[in-house]
């Protein structure tokens, strides 16, 4: 949408500074997102009372009426009109489509990007899954995956003016291809990515661990540049709470997911979310979650306290867990996850990691390895955009600092 604006003349200025335009491009992932996006909303109105208010995003899909009420805004836009949003704030209308008949994936092409190391790209949209306690399928709609020609052009169109770096995104990216006629998948995109000239890495975002087969691994691993680092969202390590979340799989199936992975990649880095407190979790069903975590030993954990949102199954499933347990709950999560990061950085003390060199700040160089741990090396201005060896000194607030090896 930046790029759309920037393309028609407007010039685009820092958050909460005077604008013509104000565009609040809506999360609505939790009823705290919505109480947010409230906010920006009337903050943006009160900076310049005579600008044109334009929301946009998710909470519109889910919640347009509780936004309607709202007399300040100017616009309210679908997920659907957001390449055409320029045109809607010429115009100055309303207007709203259906998300759920959007059957084909909304193409940008590619765009500008102002970062110079590593850039997302979006390959798909829409979640078919319907997690009990997840808007998103209805906020999203379906899945629509992004032809893979625009993909690979976007790619090799950035790789040309720099990026070394594409992270792979997407709402629920496992179900790519899906609406595809010809059997192209996740995979077979990887592959076609991998191919591209010039590009040194490839992240993976999060990815849900029902996609992760032998056969798939086999073929991921022959790819050179993907990242050792992965993030399974795993929300639960009990069964019975899995099964009231509706997600598919059980923690035997995710811990064969974890094995295949650590055997492909030794060094890998999994990262994960947790939702504690969902509704109906005793104290027994945390404990086995805790447990399960314990076992696993995830890099980095995620941790999300449940939170109530409006047309979910899960908002009106019983045994609403109370703030205090689930403050609680979380802490010892948090302390973990923190355990874990510490214990994995340190084991490289001493070794040599390659590291892709983003920004200067405060004296240093930063940039991250493959299996995205932060690395400093201090005083030297001109690495940006390259990838250097590293041999690691000490390992600072989950940080790692070294010195350069020429
Ligand atoms: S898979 Fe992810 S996006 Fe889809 S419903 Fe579940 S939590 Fe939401």
């Amino acid at each position: 949408m930046k790029q759309q604006f920037i393309e028609r003349g407007y010039r685009i200025v820092e958050y909460e500074q005077e604008a013509d335009v104000y565009v609040v491009n809506t999360c609505t992932v939790t009823n705290m997102s919505d109480r947010k996006s409230r906010n920006i909303l009337r903050r943006a109105k009160q900076i310049n009372p005579k600008s044109i208010l334009v929301v946009v995003g998710c909470y519109v899909q889910v919640g347009k009426e509780e936004l309607e009420k709202i007399d300040d805004i100017d616009i309210i836009l679908g997920n659907n009109e957001k390449n055409e949003i320029v045109d809607f704030v010429e115009q100055y209308e309303n207007k709203i489509t259906e998300v759920n008949n959007q059957k084909e994936f909304l193409d940008f092409g590619t765009v500008e990007y102002t970062e110079k190391t590593r850039a997302v790209i979006k390959i798909q949209d829409g979640c078919d899954r319907f997690c009990s306690y997840c808007i998103i399928p209805y906020a999203r709609g379906r899945v629509r995956s992004r032809k893979p020609d625009s993909i690979i052009k976007e790619i090799s169109t950035i790789v040309k003016k720099g990026i070394k770096e594409v992270v792979i995104t997407g709402i629920h990216v496992a179900s790519y291809g899906k609406d595809f006629e010809k059997n192209y998948k996740l995979i077979d995109l990887l592959e076609d990515i991998n191919k591209i000239e010039g590009l040194k890495r490839i992240r993976l975002s999060s990815i849900e661990p029902t996609i992760i087969t032998e056969e798939f691994v086999e073929r991921l691993k022959k790819l050179d540049k993907i990242c050792n680092h992965f993030h399974l969202s795993l929300q639960s390590g009990c069964n019975e709470t899995l099964k009231r979340m509706n997600r598919r799989y059980t923690i035997e199936e995710f811990e064969k997911v974890v094995e295949l992975l650590r055997k492909a990649y030794p060094e890998v880095a999994l990262t994960t979310d947790i939702i504690v407190g969902f509704p109906g979790e005793t104290e027994e069903e945390f404990s086995k979650t805790y447990e399960f975590l314990d076992k696993i030993k995830f890099y980095k954990m995620h941790v999300f306290k449940y939170s109530k949102r409006k047309g979910t199954k899960a908002a009106s499933m019983p045994n609403q867990i109370d703030g205090n347990t689930q403050e609680k709950r979380s802490e010892q999560l948090i302390a973990m996850s923190n355990r874990n990061q510490k214990m994995y950085n340190e084991k490289y003390i001493g070794r040599e990691m390659e590291v892709l060199f983003e920004e200067n700040e405060e004296g240093y160089s930063k940039g991250h390895t493959t299996n995205y741990i932060m690395v400093k090396v201090e005083g030297k201005k001109d690495l940006e955009n390259s990838i250097k060896t590293v041999k690691i000194e000490k390992n600072v607030n989950y940080e790692l600092y070294g010195n350069l090896l020429m």
